[in-house]
């Protein structure tokens, strides 16, 4: 089965988001990814992976994403938060970060963190 991963950053990480999955461009091509909004538009036209799209995190994109983390469809979360600038949907983040928590679901939430991450997640999908 393919590798579940969600994809979001907040706006001033989002050139940090589409490095990333550049330079994992060739795993994440094989993962199912979803992504909030904006983000997922980026994946999309800048790395040109195929990224099923909800709204945008200010929208509840956040929690469609935890929704479906709760169903037991995501198999861990990027999530490149921006700690410097307040967010209006802060208890929407809140709310995913915890839904990892309480399902044990990997969540990175900086750019080293997510190195480690999505590098293990590529290795274990070597055949
Ligand atoms: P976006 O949402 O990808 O639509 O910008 C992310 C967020 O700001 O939570």
């Amino acid at each position: 089965m393919k590798t579940r991963i969600a994809l979001i950053a907040h706006d001033k990480k989002k050139d940090d988001m589409i490095a990333l999955a550049t330079e994992y461009r060739d795993f994440l091509a094989t993962c199912s990814l979803v992504a909030t909004g904006t983000t997922g538009g980026r994946l999309v036209n800048e790395v040109g992976l195929q990224v099923e799209r909800k709204h945008s995190g200010p929208f509840g994109g956040d929690l469609q994403i935890g929704s479906l983390l709760v169903e037991g469809m995501i198999d861990c979360v990027i999530f490149l938060r921006d700690p410097m600038t307040p967010q209006p949907h802060e208890p929407d983040i809140n709310a995913l970060v915890r839904a990892c928590d309480v399902h044990n679901t990997p969540c990175a939430t900086n750019m080293a963190s997510a190195h480690l991450v999505l590098s293990q997640l590529q290795l274990r999908a070597q055949p």
